[in-house]
């Protein structure tokens, strides 16, 4: 429902104190696929304060919030979101010291000990995974080339070339109905691209947001990590699109080779809704052309998966989310 012209000032001018607010912001600037509609408010945080006051606000003015990294896995509707979009652009990071390696059986080449890292949730993710390899600690090279930031990225359980972000999260610090508190990353239900936090309503109570996260990193020689992350990046540039998107599509069905290879079997490499295209180069990716709706690529969607399941039964699953005033 839209918010009516009076909240909108008020929150407007109550959230100038915690960062840069914009009215009717375009989504298209703020997403991956640069596409979406305008949010009613708009606003980029910077400093933790900012980011607690801002959602304290929304919520006591009983407006949807919703906070957002680099919109890099979001197809946000052409008709915009209704209520607050918060930036999080918090990008402290710190070694926090030794620590003996935790008894995991999946816990890999960890000779006794390794480094915790606290890492603030608007963070790169290539950035941090160049950071942290130029100390020679290794666990995030797989995010090298993810555009996203570290709390999407713990959202979606982003992952890469056999590791995901459940493999080297030990803690985040999360703000939910007004409360800071530690959680282990356990408690996040971590699954494939999922946890308990993805797809959440922004409704009230507000969705809890992630200020932070500790990361387990082993030792390792620098330039090891650094010649794993040359490689994974070099992977990536030969085998997705260079066009705007959102990464995958859809989750991989467990059996197949891939969503990719079952949608390009069913010759829908280079379709087209207007200015979006199931890429040439990999059917998983919708691209945006050039001025490409959320309809367009909605309807690319429903496509693929109409046909994947007509063909092989199969029932595809988005990694993608899409969100706003449908
Ligand atoms: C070219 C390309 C390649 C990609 N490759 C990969 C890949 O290899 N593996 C992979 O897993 N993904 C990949 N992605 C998808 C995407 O980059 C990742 O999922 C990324 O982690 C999303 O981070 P983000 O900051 O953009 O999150 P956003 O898209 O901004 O948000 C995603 C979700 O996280 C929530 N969120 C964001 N910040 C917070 C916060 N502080 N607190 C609470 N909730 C929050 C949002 O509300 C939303 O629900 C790719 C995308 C592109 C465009």
């Amino acid at each position: 429902m839209a918010l009516n012209l009076a909240t909108k000032q008020e929150l407007a001018v109550a959230l100038q104190a915690m960062g840069q607010v914009k009215v009717d912001e375009p989504m298209a600037r703020h997403t991956s696929y640069h596409i979406g509609g305008p949010a009613d408010l708009y606003l980029h945080v910077d400093s933790r304060q900012g980011l607690l006051d801002a959602v304290t606000r929304a919520v006591e003015y009983e407006v949807p919030v919703l906070v957002i990294g680099a919109g890099s896995n979001l197809l946000v509707s052409d008709r915009g979101i209704r209520g607050l979009v918060v930036e999080n652009r918090l990008r402290g990071w710190e070694r926090l010291g030794k620590r003996e390696a935790p008894a995991r059986s999946d816990w890999q080449g960890a000779e006794g000990f390794v480094e915790a890292v606290r890492v603030e949730g608007g963070m790169s993710l290539s950035r941090i995974a160049k950071l942290t390899a130029d100390l020679g600690l290794s666990g995030l090279e797989w995010s090298a080339g993810i555009p996203g930031t570290v709390a999407g990225g713990i959202v979606n359980n982003a992952g890469a070339h056999g590791t995901t972000m459940a493999d080297v999260l030990e803690s985040v610090l999360v703000l939910a109905d007004g409360q800071i508190e530690t959680m282990p990353a356990s408690a996040l239900g971590f699954a494939y691209r999922q946890t308990i936090l993805k797809g959440m309503k922004t409704t009230k109570p507000a969705k809890p947001v992630i200020v932070e996260g500790v990361f387990l990193l082993q030792y390792q020689m620098a330039e090891e990590i650094k010649e794993r992350m040359n490689r994974y990046q070099e992977r990536r540039r030969c085998t997705q699109p260079q066009l705007p998107s959102a990464g995958s599509v859809f989750k991989n069905p467990p059996g197949y080779v891939g969503s990719g290879w079952l949608i390009e079997q069913c010759g829908l490499k280079g379709e087209q809704r207007g200015d979006a295209q199931i890429s040439e180069v990999h059917a998983n990716f919708i691209v945006n052309c050039g001025h490409a709706t959320a309809r367009d690529v909605r309807g690319l969607m429903d496509l693929a998966r109409d046909r994947v399941f007509g063909r092989f039964g199969v029932s595809l699953e988005l990694e993608q989310e899409i969100i706003g005033d449908w």
